[in-house]
């Protein structure tokens, strides 16, 4: 579970991606296991009577702290990405930086919902990223999932480049974590839908993932989504094939559940008297993995329209520019039941997270 984190000297908040303290100056690393930071000396920490390093990917701007245990001197999110650019691409290294950022986000969020995350160098199969750019070597990087591998293209992380493509592609909301949630999703729902009848449900509710994948994609580039297509989907990508639909979703539960985390971590709470937003207080949650489904919708939705709110009060566009219909919370509930069916415990997460590398299977 997270908390505000803190400078520990000061006490000062301090954003997740933080190096030092903007107050005190200390150095810091985040330690995964408390969700706190510490402050460094000389590169190390110790935390109940063991030794925490810095990541050597620090030079990157990685803050979080290396068991001493652990294998190699890089720290867990680091070890999960297996292609990187080469380390004399430092324009290409810049970007992997902002991109490191964002999913040590989500590695956190997986945490705190409880999901096994089996590194690639345990496991076949294992999650894993490999994140490259298109702009390196000329060579085109394709955005995808295949057998627990998640590829980026850095060059996404360029804000113009990112922008065109949304536009281009009619996309509301394009961001390095939105990829990452969604192609995560794809990870996920392999790992989670273990049973038949699961999967039947599964495909009750998004359609069969066994339909080719191939003509969809020709068919989706071609003709794009129908125009009715917001009657059942929360995205034109979501109706391409059957797993996109899934990972479209998954990304969403990541973005309302992460969004509401935050929200309830820095105390925001609707005031109905004040807001005029319905009957009673909306209070967000850290956690919803013990409530039911309508709960989290419905404090999302009035969340997000106060969120949408506060950004068109800047000017920008909306925070959460979705609608979320009837077909959509069902999905969202499907999923809501397979991420909360069988939390693990942060121990047990370690316990997988730090299995030493290279064991005999
Ligand atoms: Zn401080
Ligand atoms: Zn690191």
């Amino acid at each position: 579970m997270s908390s505000q984190p803190r400078c520990p000297y000061c006490r000062q908040f301090v954003y997740l991606d933080a190096l030092r303290c903007p107050n005190c100056s200390a150095e810091l690393g985040f330690h995964i296991v408390t969700r706190q930071f510490y402050g460094l000396r000389q590169g190390r920490t110790e935390i109940e009577g063991q030794n925490w390093y810095a990541c050597s990917n620090r030079d990157w701007a990685c803050n979080w702290l290396v068991w001493e245990n652990a294998p190699a001197g890089r720290c867990f999110s680091c070890r999960l990405t297996r292609r990187r650019p080469a380390a004399d691409d430092t324009v290409a290294l810049e970007k992997l930086a902002k991109t490191e950022e964002a999913k040590r986000r989500l590695l956190l969020q997986l945490g705190d919902l409880g999901l096994p995350i089996i590194p690639w160098d345990l496991e076949k199969g294992g999650l894993g990223f490999d994140l490259l750019s298109s702009l390196s070597d000329g060579k085109q990087v394709r955005i995808g999932h295949a057998n627990g591998i998640i590829t980026l293209d850095l060059a996404e992380s360029l804000d113009d480049r990112r922008e065109a493509l949304r536009v281009r592609l009619g996309e509301p909301y394009r961001t390095m974590l939105g990829h990452l949630r969604h192609e995560v999703g794809h990870y996920y729902q392999n790992v989670l839908l273990s049973d038949e009848s699961s999967w039947a449900q599964c495909r009750g509710l998004f359609g069969d993932e066994r339909e080719s994948y191939k003509d969809a994609i020709a068919r989706h580039y071609k003709l794009g989504a129908p125009a009715d297509w917001h009657v059942n989907f929360i995205s034109e990508y979501a109706t391409m094939h059957a797993w996109e639909d899934f990972a479209e979703t998954f990304a969403h539960y990541l973005h309302i559940t992460g969004t509401l985390q935050t929200a309830a971590v820095i105390g925001i709470h609707l005031d109905a008297a004040v807001s005029n937003l319905r009957d009673t207080d909306v209070e967000p949650l850290e956690s919803y993995g013990r409530e039911p489904i309508q709960r989290l919708l419905n404090d999302w939705e009035w969340m997000s329209q106060a969120f949408n709110r506060i950004n068109r009060s800047m000017g920008f566009s909306d925070l959460y520019p979705f609608t979320l219909v009837e077909p959509v919370r069902e999905k969202l509930a499907f999923i809501h039941d397979i991420v909360t069916r069988a939390p693990l415990s942060p121990q047990e997460q370690l316990a997988i997270a730090f299995r030493p590398a290279h064991e005999p299977t």
